[in-house]
């Protein structure tokens, strides 16, 4: 069976065929904003731009027919970014006359990762842009056992290296400007019982730079300070839930200092570490087309007056009737 999937809750674009086994084709063309941020309503109109020519070099290599169901990203993510994604699910749909299956982001995030690491029941470390949860499964639901209180970890990095003078995306130079680092500075270390808050120390860390501190002293800073606030609420999720693995997932995922300090943990715990490869670790349409064909074989159909973006859609509200 073959599931067509597209991601489109913010920057990234991108659609992709999976069967059971592996990913068919994928075709992506992210949004980079010219300056600053991204921009909802720009990154939308990006997304409807070119999201014809990605489903068309799609169909290149895996003729409509054969396609037996539509997945997409419903949510969470920025209401206009959705909007456009739900729409061409909509049409492709009716047109094709497929079931359609919305698809929540974050929950597509987790099974991608537990499909290509096989992982059996993880501790999910999700840490992209704009999210930022540990996450594992109970019973017939995800729940979050701790979370970001404000911005996500990507979310973060990429406004202080903002402020440092670099463009968008921020992750890969801050990671990068921190192996330089040399000196620790003490930033604001915010864990709240299992949840954790990064914009007070950002604004810190902007602070730093302004006084005179090197970028990668910064960055080194910065990284050692927000990475072992995430490992310990996801040792701590570990501890509590009496797991042995954990996943790391998102964009931020591809930090190798991140995965380090998770490895470590994980270590001296005797748990197990998972992640996936790079290229399902960020946004991309194969996880939206996995986590759609699995659904729809376990009997999750989206009814098209249903198919409404979910710019704030919970990985709590989807009920899990699969291994
Ligand atoms: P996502 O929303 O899951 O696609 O992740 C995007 C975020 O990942 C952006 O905020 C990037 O700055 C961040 N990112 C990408 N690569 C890295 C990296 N190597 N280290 C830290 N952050 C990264
Ligand atoms: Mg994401």
């Amino acid at each position: 069976m073959k599931a067509l999937g597209i991601e489109g809750t913010a920057w990234s674009l991108s659609v992709a065929v999976v069967d059971e086994n592996d990913v068919i084709v994928m075709e992506s063309d992210p949004y980079i904003p010219k300056e600053g941020g991204i921009h909802p309503r720009e990154a939308s109109q990006h997304h409807s731009e070119k999201i014809g020519e990605l489903i068309k070099r799609v169909f290149e290599k895996v003729p409509p027919e054969e396609i037996d169901v539509i997945a997409f990203s419903q949510g969470p993510g920025m209401g206009p970014c959705l909007r456009v994604v739900a729409t061409v699910a909509r049409v492709l749909a009716l047109k094709l006359n497929r079931p359609l299956v919305g698809v929540n982001h974050c929950l597509a995030h987790v099974e991608v990762g537990r499909w290509k690491t096989k992982a059996k029941n993880p501790v999910t470390l999700y840490v992209s842009g704009g999210n930022s949860q540990v996450i594992a499964r109970r019973g017939n639901r995800y729940r979050v056992f701790g979370e970001t209180l404000d911005i996500g970890i990507g979310n973060a990095l990429d406004k202080l290296a903002r402020h440092m003078g670099l463009k968008h995306p921020g992750g890969p130079k801050i990671e990068q400007l921190a192996k330089n680092g040399k000196n620790y500075y003490e930033l604001p270390y915010v864990v709240k019982g299992m949840d954790f808050s990064f914009s007070g120390m950002v604004t810190a860390a902007q602070r730093l730079f302004d006084s005179g501190v090197s970028k990668e002293d910064v960055a080194f800073s910065f990284q050692e300070t927000a990475f072992a606030m995430l490992t310990e609420v996801t040792e701590r999720a570990l501890a509590y839930l009496d797991l042995d693995e954990v996943l790391l997932v998102g964009g931020v995922g591809a930090n190798s200092r991140l995965q380090e300090m998770l490895r470590i943990m994980c270590e001296d715990r005797g748990a197990k570490f998972y992640a996936p490869p790079k290229h399902l670790m960020g946004d991309n349409g194969a996880m939206i087309a996995y986590t759609g064909l699995l659904m729809f074989k376990h009997g999750h159909v989206t009814p098209i007056e249903e198919s409404y973006a979910k710019p704030d859609f919970r990985i709590e509200s989807v009920e899990v009737n699969w291994e």
